[in-house]
This record gives C-alpha cells, structure tokens and sequence, in this order.
C-alpha cells in the first residue's frame, strides 16, 4: 500500500492518503505526560521539541536512565529466584550494548578510546540498580506488565497515551503503577511532574479498565526513596478536565503561533537556550505545517534534572 502523510495545523490532525483506495480517516489528536508536562513547564519548550522537533542530543544522565530501564526491565524475564544483584549487574554491559546499536546517538557520548569513562559509566547504572535492591526484592514481585504502552481517547477527541514502567495487580485486583526515577536532587523541582505522569497513567487506566489504580508509586532508585500517592475518581475526573484545558490551550497558541517562554530552574536543563528569547536567542521561523503531540518512542531529551523525565 502507498501512502502519504498530509501535515495539518497543530491540534488538528494529519491525513493519510491511501493511494490505491483514497484517504484513510485521519489520525486523533494526541498527548503524551511528557509533552502535556512540557507545555505546562514551557510553553515555549514544547513549541520546540514538539513542533519545530528541534534534535537533542541526549545526556549521559538520560543514556544512565534508560540503560537502568531496559535492565530492570529485562531483570523480572528471568526466573523469580534468579533475580539478584548480581544477575541485574550482569544485564547492564548488554544491555548497554543492544541501546548503543539501536539508538546510535547514544554512541557517541563516549569517545570510543575512552574506556576508563565507558566503564565508569557502566559501574554508576550498577550502583542505581544496587539501589533498587534495596528497596525492593524482586524474586517476590510477579509485575503484570512491564514498559506498556496504554491509552485512550478522552471527550471523544483527544488520544492520550504512555509507557508504564511496571504495573503490578494484586491478587484482589488492585492496581499499582510503578515508575522509576533515576535522577536525584533537585527533586522539589520536579515532583509535581514525575506526580503529573503518573496521574495521566491513572486515568488512562481509569478509563480503560474501570478501575482506580489503588498506588501510585515512584521509586527513586539514587536516594532509595519510595513516594506513593492514592488518587481516587474525583480528582482524575478533574485531571481529566485540566488535560482537555492543556490541549486547548495548545491548539490555540498554535493557531496564534505564539508560544511564550516560561522561565524556571529547569532552564539550566534545557537543550534550547540558544534559540530562547529569555536566553538572547531567537526561535527557528515557525513550521509551515506544525503538528504537535508526541510520546516516547522518540521523544525528544529532557529539559529537566538528570532522570526527572525517565
Ligand atoms: S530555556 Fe527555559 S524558558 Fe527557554 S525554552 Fe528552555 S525551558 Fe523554556
């Protein structure tokens, strides 16, 4: 089958054109927790990473993250009784080596003569994994889902969707989303929005199962911290009124290409600073043809602490 995207405005939707049987129906209109939380972050950062999709390079942070995620991942594949620190240490240098050739950016964080650097960094996503032992045993947990992708539409029209790190169900049937936090101080700066995420999975998981999630839980694996939250059906009808509001308010500053910078602390994270006004930059000329939303795959870099987006 041959087909073409047809870029639309921003908010709106693209549309497929099928060459051999006419236009497909066109894609919904979706957010992701890490682009809604842009937005309500910057307004101008998610102007960037979302419609002009400007490249960032990723961290060694964020390259720490997301090794720490496939491994603890992969980890819960094996055996119950083999599910030790000394077998998720030895998940790390392949796993690393599986990331490196699927995401060749992350190739070049390490100067291929730099051994010493590699393999330090390699012993820091085994010193965070060793703190995940110490919060959790992981030869008695049996996760019901791992790295999912869940979504679905909200008021009939907005898409929403994520990846869970790990969702756990009781035997009772009670929900618990786990996330991974990787990242450690400056943490008030961010744990409205690890908080955000994790809520925009709950009503996803709300309104696709029925169910409240009982916890809502982020593990901090470098400070070996665990923060639970129990939302109930209130508040995530209220969430789900504020992401519709975001939405809006995204369609119209597209629509008004004015997209405002929002200084913060988080700017010291932020890939962009030299095309920021608050910084004397100045942005790329606003795409002809914008298309805003996005989630992971693919997702930009973070503008955020070390390992407050993972
Ligand atoms: S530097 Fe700060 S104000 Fe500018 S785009 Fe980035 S987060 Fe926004």
């Amino acid at each position: 089958m041959t087909t073409e995207t047809v870029p639309a405005v921003a908010g709106t939707t693209a549309t497929t054109v099928d060459a051999t049987t006419g236009p497909v129906p066109p894609a919904q209109p979706s957010l992701s927790p890490s682009r809604a939380a842009d937005f309500k972050t910057c307004p101008l950062l998610f102007r960037f990473r979302s419609i002009d999709r400007l490249p960032e390079r990723p961290t060694t942070d964020q390259a720490r993250g997301t090794l720490v995620h496939a491994v603890l991942e992969r980890l819960f594949d094996l055996p119950a009784d083999e599910r030790t620190p000394a077998a998720a240490g030895d998940l790390v240098a392949p796993q690393w080596q599986r990331l490196v050739a699927e995401q060749p950016d992350l190739a070049g964080l390490f100067d291929p003569d730099d051994t010493d650097g590699q393999a330090a960094f390699l012993t820091s996503a085994r010193g965070l994994l060793d703190g995940y032992f110490r919060i959790e045993d992981p030869r008695r947990l049996e996760p019901a889902e791992r790295e999912t992708l869940i979504s679905t539409v909200v008021d009939d029209q907005l898409l929403i969707r994520g990846y869970v790190d790990r969702l756990d169900v009781s035997p009772a049937g009670d929900l618990r989303v786990v996330d991974y936090k990787t990242g450690g101080a400056p943490r008030e700066a961010f744990e409205a929005r690890a908080l955000f995420q994790l809520k925009f999975y709950a009503l996803v998981l709300w309104r696709t199962r029925g169910v409240v999630p009982r916890v809502l839980r982020l593990i901090y694996l470098k400070d070996t911290e665990v923060c639970d939250y129990t939302p109930d059906a209130d508040e995530l009808a209220r969430f789900e009124r504020t992401l519709l509001a975001l939405w809006r308010a995204i369609e119209q500053a597209t629509a008004a290409r004015d997209f405002r910078p929002k200084p913060s602390r988080l700017c010291d994270w932020c890939s962009h600073q030299a095309h920021c006004p608050s910084f004397g930059g100045t942005p790329p000329p606003f795409p002809e043809h914008p298309v805003a939303g996005g989630g992971r795959p693919g997702d930009p870099g973070t503008a955020l602490p070390p390992g407050a987006d993972e």
